[in-house]
């Protein structure tokens, strides 16, 4: 009785936290969520769940009944619980409401036999900058090598059930895993052993296939809500509501797919909502949910509602929806309202993300499904180890219209003639054009996907230019003639060397600074102990390994062999040198001895544009000295 009565008066002050499934790919997150929402046949209409608009509801009868073997004896404030339908954090992102997070716990899935992985660590990055609270769901336990399969049965009971073999492998993967979140600076712990919760987050073993461990979860997340978040969930009759998606439906024109977090919608409330091209002041037509008979497949089977209370999935239907923002607030406009100022914050959220474009007016072009994914996005680009900066933005399919800014960049700098297109589809025309102009499109729905092929993109239109570069890419180095170690004196003059500064390369040209500059000719080989080596570097003067041959300035670099007919033999080193033909012998060819002298220093010779060429490309290849 006592405890009906406190339930009762919850369900009036309290509105249905939110939760939302992330995780990495492939640990179960869609059949977790297929197994929360489960029809027990038994209970007939599967126990009051209600589908609704991207959500899905789950009363908190059916929590109690599901939960009853604990013998938690709950008491349930709030009147159920909404779980968002779209798993993944791609969708947390989108879910936004007034700049923070639109969902109020969620939960993060691991797979038992994997551990932590990379979608793993972004989602708990994201949950830690929006202030999520979450319990990780360490799925697929059935596959530790034994598991006896209990269906549905809550995991402290299964667990009992299981063989040493099993409890042991288990205790040793969560042990294990645990670590791999401390590494991450989050504790955790199992859930029944949490004894701080709120500062170390709990763990609850599941299995998506069979069910164990599903009613622990249900009870935690209920439970530790409405422990925690009293004031987020009061009930209140201000409207907070969030664009989840914008579409089209034959029938409806374009409508958009909302969650109403709180408050009241109505049937003509007037309603303000961002867009593209500025804020969109409209009237609600109609409110829609999914007919619970949706399996019938029957065209506009949605239940039409004068009122709709949070939480819950809506679809709105409404004049002039077609550039709202999809991962927007929506605002309704009141009769004591301020129509200009609510008009002002509408955009809000579309300026913020504005002005992370940069300032510039050099960068790629981004553009993504939704505000929230474009925001998250351009949140990572801006990280310091990826550091890409952004000239412009778009949401939705990307256009040819969004090719053609992105080719501005063209004959700015090359490689920012690219769009990321970040889990959106590309128009074919938009294609062509692209493939006509030279811009690049990059498209994935992993964030750092887009990064990696950016990046090998990147890398190699460097590689290229560094291979146009070459030729006039000069590296600075001293060299000191080597006493006894003058092999040829012209034709082409062979000297040994100590190298006193810098990096000596093949082709670079040869000056001496004593003697005006004098040019003497390019090196065209280099043997260190009897063998060709592409450079040499400072310190490296073994006494007569070292030795260059120096060619006069030719543009072509000699490649050897050239041709068949030696040009000289010494007595055991020169062996594979041939002669260089043509042109070169009609350039004055410098000599040893009448041009420079054993004393003089030989150095290479740079310019202003050698300097500006090497900065550029070969940074990476140099030292500050
Ligand atoms: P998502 O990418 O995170 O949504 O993963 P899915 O829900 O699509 O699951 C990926 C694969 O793992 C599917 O083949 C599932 O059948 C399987 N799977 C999911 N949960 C479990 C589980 O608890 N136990 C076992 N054995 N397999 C699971």
């Amino acid at each position: 009785e006592e405890k009906k009565k406190e339930e009762d008066e919850g369900e009036k002050t309290l509105r249905s936290p939110i939760c939302c499934i992330m995780g990495h790919v492939d640990t179960g997150k869609t059949k977790l969520l297929d197994c929360i929402r489960r029809t027990n046949v038994q209970e007939g209409e599967a126990g009051g769940i209600t589908q609704q608009i991207g959500a899905t509801y789950i009363p908190a009868e059916n929590i109690r009944e599901r939960t009853k073997e604990l013998k938690a004896d709950a008491v349930l404030n709030v009147p159920g619980l909404l779980v968002i339908d779209t798993p993944g954090h791609e969708s947390f992102k989108n879910l936004r409401s007034r700049g923070s997070g639109l969902c109020d716990i969620a939960i993060l899935v691991v797979d038992i036999m994997h551990g932590l992985e990379p979608q793993t660590i972004e989602s708990l990055n994201l949950l830690r900058m929006r202030n999520t609270e979450f319990i990780v769901a360490l799925n697929k336990v059935d596959r530790l090598y034994g598991w006896k399969t209990c269906k549905n049965a809550p995991i402290g009971k299964a667990m009992k059930l299981q063989s040493k073999d099993v409890q042991l492998e288990f205790e040793h993967r969560t042990t294990q895993i645990i670590i791999e979140f401390k590494e991450q600076g989050i504790n955790t712990e199992l859930y029944n052993k949490n004894k701080d919760r709120g500062e170390t987050y709990s763990i609850v073993p599941t299995s998506a296939i069979s069910g164990e461990g599903i009613p622990e979860m249900l009870l935690l997340l209920v439970q530790w809500a409405q422990k925690t978040m009293i004031e987020k969930l009061t009930y209140s009759s201000d409207i907070q509501c969030t664009v989840l998606e914008v579409k089209v439906i034959e029938g409806l024109g374009t409508t958009i797919d909302v969650v109403l977090v709180n408050g009241v919608l109505h049937e003509g409330d007037a309603i303000v909502v961002c867009g593209y091209q500025g804020r969109i002041h409209t009237t609600i037509r109609s409110l829609l949910t999914p007919h619970p008979m949706k399996e019938l497949r029957v065209k506009g089977a949605y239940i039409h509602h004068k009122e709709i209370k949070a939480a819950q999935g809506i679809k709105i239907t409404a004049r002039n929806l077609e550039h709202a923002v999809a991962g927007t607030a929506l605002y309704v406009v009141g009769p004591d309202d301020d129509v200009e100022e609510i008009k002002e914050s509408v955009m809000d959220d579309m300026r913020n993300v504005m002005s992370r474009i940069d300032k510039s007016g050099e960068g790629v072009y981004v553009q993504a499904s939704t505000l929230g994914s474009l925001e998250a996005l351009l949140e990572f680009l801006k990280t310091p180890a990826v550091n890409i900066p952004v000239s412009g933005i778009g949401i939705g399919p990307v256009h040819k219209k969004d090719v053609m800014k992105a080719s501005v960049m063209l004959e700015k700098r090359k490689e920012y003639a690219t769009i990321l297109a970040f889990d959106v589809k590309v128009t074919p025309e938009a294609r062509d054009l692209a493939d006509d102009l030279g811009v690049k499109i990059f498209i994935s729905d992993i964030i750092y996907h887009l990064f990696d092929q950016f990046k090998a993109y990147i890398d190699n239109l460097k590689e290229e230019k560094k291979k146009e570069a070459a030729e006039d890419a000069v590296f600075p180095c001293v060299l000191k003639i080597m006493p006894n170690c003058v092999f040829n004196k012209k034709d082409p003059i062979i000297l040994g060397v100590d190298v006193l500064e810098g990096i000596l390369k093949i082709g670079t040209p040869i000056c001496i600074p004593q003697r005006e500059f004098i040019d003497i000719g390019r090196i065209s080989s280099i043997e260190n102990n009897h063998k060709p080596v592409d450079v040499a570097k400072k310190g490296q003067k073994c006494w007569d390994l070292l030795r260059t041959h120096i060619f006069p300035r030719t543009r072509e670099l000699p490649q050897f062999p050239i041709s068949p007919k030696p040009l000289f033999l010494s007595k055991t080193d020169f062996g594979t040198l041939q002669n260089i033909t043509g042109s070169n012998a009609e350039e004055q060819q410098k000599m040893f001895g009448r041009h420079f002298e054993m004393e003089d220093e030989l150095v290479s010779h740079i310019s202003r544009n050698s300097i500006d060429i090497l900065k550029a490309n070969y940074r990476d290849e140099l030292s500050n000295e």
